[in-house]
């Protein structure tokens, strides 16, 4: 089945006489007959349902959908885009391990990486996704377990070269893991390209309206950790916790991954999406291959009307000819990248806060990838304690406006761009 059609039919097959839509399982626990029939599910030697806080049916239809669309064996939904993040890295590397990662992610998965998975002692380097082959063999160590990078980075919309990140990865035995947010499956699908593992914030494009925090892991079922079985020993030596079943053998290359990530992570973490979100992330993914289109359609006509205004002195989108990215983002997404664009005002961090007072339909937040217009300038609020210089260095200069376009008409967007522009002449 082609992508638009997976977001409608994946996930969910009713039987006959069943709710043509996925029920929601609002229910904590789940009833047995017998206390062998339970035990059967606690040993893993049975599929099924005991407790939502490891797994709940409505949640898995949807987590099988995504799964679908991204060309996966297998799927889990969590409670954030953060916590897919963090069980992605955590479920491979621990105290005394070693990750790789992009340098250029979004800022709340590199202070999770950098502040809070450090203190948990796993150590992180972190290198420019344009590095050369070089500086890229020379990341690795002994003690690498895996290598994370973003398809499309948040905010800077970096192009990461998934082919060739994999490649080094693999030569050393590691996974590649891939937030594929941004793109979504859409536009791009990581595993087609190498990646073995890709994570979602599914608040954004997959959710798409502002409704859910969520986030989701699919694994592509191609990485063979028997293969590297002394590096990832969780996956390939007995879990006493489960009367010593080895995930690797009992679940294969298609389920050891995410069977591991529910019956350890969820079971000990708990960071699992409630069922009502999983049903309205379900409804946002339904319409994701149109919305998607008319995000680039939007993004792209906003991006080439901003490079010819007067007004505004440079354009980040990597739909644009001018896009240090352009080719890049043509080999992976070929239908077009996301609905985000950042710029530059002339007159700087004053003539960018006058501009955003005068939008009317691009409405000021701190989110991004929604059905929504939104804009936000982060010298003014996310990053307001920084001065110039530091805010130059962090790559997000004073002038710098995030603009997530959204699905209204595109006229409309455009009208109330050229007003706001106008504001600063
Ligand atoms: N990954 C990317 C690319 C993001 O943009 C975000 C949030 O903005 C996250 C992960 C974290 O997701 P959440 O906010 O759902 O925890």
């Amino acid at each position: 089945m082609k992508r638009e059609t997976l977001c409608i039919q994946a996930g969910y097959e009713p039987k006959n006489g069943e709710s043509r839509m996925m029920p929601i399982v609002q229910s904590t626990t789940f009833k047995y007959d017998t206390s062998e029939d339970m035990g059967k599910l606690f040993d893993l030697e049975a599929s099924g349902y005991f407790y939502t806080r490891l797994q709940n049916p409505t949640n898995d239809y949807v987590a099988a959908k995504i799964a679908a669309l991204e060309g996966g064996t297998a799927g889990m939904l969590t409670s954030s885009g953060q916590a897919a993040t963090f069980f992605s890295v955590f479920n491979l590397a621990g105290a005394g391990d070693h990750v790789i990662s992009s340098s250029t992610i979004y800022g709340g998965s590199y202070n999770l990486f950098n502040v809070t998975m450090r203190r948990m002692g796993i150590d992180f380097t972190f290198v420019d996704p344009d590095c050369s082959d070089e500086e890229l063999e020379a990341a690795f160590k002994p003690n690498t377990k895996c290598v994370f990078g973003e398809t499309l980075a948040n905010p800077a919309l970096i192009v990461f070269d998934i082919e060739r990140f994999a490649k080094a990865a693999h030569a050393h035995g590691v996974p590649l893991i891939i937030d594929n947010t941004f793109a979504t499956p859409i536009n791009c699908r990581p595993i087609e390209w190498g990646a073995d593992i890709v994570t979602h914030s599914t608040t954004k494009y997959l959710d798409g309206h502002d409704a859910t925090v969520g986030g989701c892991i699919v694994d592509s079922g191609k990485f063979d950790w028997m293969a590297h079985a002394d590096k990832f020993p969780g996956l390939t030596t007995p879990d006493e916790s489960y009367h010593g079943i080895t995930y690797a053998e009992k679940f294969g290359l298609e389920g050891a991954f995410i069977t591991k990530a529910t019956a350890q992570l969820m079971r000990d973490l708990g960071s699992i999406q409630a069922p009502m979100n999983a049903y309205f992330l379900n409804l946002g993914i339904e319409s994701l291959a149109v919305r998607m289109q008319r995000h680039c359609e939007n993004g792209q006509k906003v991006a080439e009307f901003l490079e010819n205004h007067k007004n505004v002195t440079w354009v980040n989108y990597p739909g644009l000819k001018s896009n240090k990215y352009y080719e890049r983002a043509q080999k992976y997404m070929p239908d077009g990248t996301c609905g985000v664009v950042s710029f530059g005002v002339k007159g700087g961090r004053k003539a960018a806060e006058e501009f955003m007072k005068h939008l009317k339909i691009a409405m000021i937040a701190t989110h991004v990838a929604d059905a929504h217009t939104c804009v936000l300038h982060p010298a003014s609020s996310t990053h307001r304690q920084m001065t110039d210089e530091e805010l130059i260095a962090a790559g997000v200069g004073p002038d710098l406006i995030r603009l997530s376009v959204g699905i209204e008409s595109i006229d409309d967007i455009l009208e109330d761009l050229a007003q706001a522009l106008r504001s600063i002449d």
